[in-house]
């Protein structure tokens, strides 16, 4: 199917200003399946033009909380009606099982809808009391308004759930938005601004802006009518957005990678233990930020630990991801497929241990092999850089005071996982790990109601859960004069 996808602009498709198109390769085959437009600065001024329209004096900003929570609920409504054929696009613009969006990221993604359609008609303001003004008493009470336009950078590796954590909060708060999805994985964007137009969103709510970070992106950093970025991504195009967008006065929300430790205790329950960090290393092809990559494991149980880790690699069948027995696609991109082989040799050279995988050699489709290294140090790339693939990195503690320090000695602080049966140290190690999430005896739970973001360089700012809506939203005060 050669598929020519555009811009949904103003609800309706629209060709680049400049007619310029950007290929969609598959990475099973390496083959050129379609196109999507190449946005263009122009383009994101209709954009944004099309969303401000719709916030100042537009239906749009005639709807009240109710009514926009209606239309969220519609919008969850449709998605789950299309729920496998938007599984199934994510799936295969990045070489994923089908399985893994259909289980995970499609019902994540109608919870966020439905969970925001109820906040929506719940963002209330407060009544403050004061001091009053020169002696006369004064009311002081606060309303939550929309912080504007939005312009929500999403990454390839998960496009349809990261959009929809954007699109549900910012529409609960009654923001407008350009969406500007990875230039790699266009479709269930656009599939879903089709699909908000049937629900009833009025047309110019929801616009999305295919392209390249570097032209579409920075021209939403750089537009003046936008009034919030809120970005998923690499760490290196958030700080390019946060200079860019700080320098304007922009709200920035930044959700970046993560190098996520799995500390196992001796006493944790084995299997389960193994379960999870099999399940963090490899689901996604390892291309998920909260990846429990940096698995750290106590010395009596280590090299058990790391030697059925290694089977549980091996044991991976990769391979086409639509043959239905097949557990592991490539990896999404070619710069992908040289980035974890270079990290995978980078290992071997700094004086790891390789047990499982190693280095892919190139051929037909991006397969790379699931990658198990034991006797690692800290301080090693493999232990501190994010990978983005299947490849997991096994060191040694002794301590509970090693494994926190351990834990903690790294750039990124996105997520964590205690296996332990002693819950007093499940919830002392928890305190202690700076990371936005920890859990304890099961990785990186996502839910609708729960909030989701890093700390350190792992971003700024929380999404999900109510505090996400409310961080689209300004908090405006307003004070009456009461007469004596
Ligand atoms: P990326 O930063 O290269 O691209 C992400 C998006 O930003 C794309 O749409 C891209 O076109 C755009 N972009 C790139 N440079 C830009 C710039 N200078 N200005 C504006 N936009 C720009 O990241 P990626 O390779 O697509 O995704 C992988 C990264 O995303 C990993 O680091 C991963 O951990 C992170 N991620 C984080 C979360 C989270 O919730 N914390 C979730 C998923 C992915």
């Amino acid at each position: 199917m050669n598929q020519h996808l555009n811009h949904f602009i103003q609800g309706a498709p629209r060709e680049a200003s400049d007619g310029g198109r950007i290929p969609l390769i598959d990475p099973v085959t390496e083959q050129i399946y379609g196109s999507c437009a190449r946005g263009t600065v122009d383009d994101v001024a209709r954009a944004v033009a099309a969303a401000h329209a719709q916030l100042e004096g537009g239906d749009w900003s005639r709807l009240d909380g109710a009514q926009r929570g209606r239309l969220l609920s519609k919008l969850a409504d449709l998605v789950e009606r299309d729920s496998e054929v938007l599984a199934d696009m994510d799936a295969s613009a990045i070489g994923r099982s089908p399985l893994e969006p259909r289980r995970m990221d499609l019902p994540n993604a109608i919870a966020n809808l439905r969970a925001a359609a109820g906040w929506a008609n719940q963002l209330e303001g407060r009544t403050i009391p004061t001091g009053g003004y020169f002696g006369s008493k004064t009311l002081s009470y606060t309303v939550r308004e929309p912080v504007g336009v939005v312009g929500a950078i999403v990454p390839w590796n998960s496009p349809l759930m990261i959009t929809v954590w954007k699109l549900a909060a910012l529409l609960a708060a009654g923001c407008t938005v350009v969406v500007k999805p990875a230039e790699e994985t266009p479709q269930s964007a656009l599939h879903l601004a089709v699909l908000a137009q049937e629900a009833g969103f009025p047309d110019g709510v929801i616009n999305v802006v295919t392209g390249y970070g570097a032209q579409v992106g920075r021209a939403l950093c750089e537009h003046p009518h936008v009034a919030k970025i809120s970005f998923t991504g690499s760490p290196e195009a958030g700080r390019e957005i946060q200079r860019t967008a700080g320098v304007l006065f922009k709200h920035v929300a930044l959700e970046l990678g993560g190098k996520s430790p799995q500390i196992v205790f001796d006493d944790a329950l084995f299997d389960d233990a193994l379960f999870g960090c099999a399940l963090g290393l490899f689901v996604n092809q390892g291309q998920i930020c909260a990846s429990g990559s940096r698995i750290l494991v106590q010395r009596s149980l280590a090299e058990r630990f790391a030697a059925a880790l290694a089977d549980a690699a091996r044991a991976v069948k990769v391979g086409d991801p639509r043959e239905p027995d097949v557990q592991m696609g490539p990896v999404a991109k070619k710069a992908q497929f040289d980035r974890v082989n270079r990290y995978i040799q980078l290992g071997i050279d700094q004086g790891a241990t390789l047990l499982a995988g190693g280095v892919s050699t190139p051929g037909q489709g991006w397969f790379v092999r699931p990658t198990i290294f034991a006797n690692a140090r800290n301080d090693m790339a493999i232990a501190q850089d994010e990978i983005f693939g299947p490849v997991g990195t096994v060191i040694t503690f002794d301590s509970e005071a090693e494994a926190v320090a351990l834990a903690n000695d790294c750039a990124y602080g996105l997520a964590a996982t205690v296996w332990t049966t002693d819950l007093a140290r499940a919830h002392r190690v928890a305190a202690q790990v700076k990371a936005g999430a920890i859990g304890i005896n099961c990785w990186s739970p996502l839910d609708a109601n729960l909030p989701w973001g890093g700390v350190k360089a792992s971003g700024l700012g929380r999404e999900g859960g109510f505090g996400g809506a409310q961080a689209y939203t300004e908090e405006k005060v307003i004070t009456v004069l009461l007469p004596d």
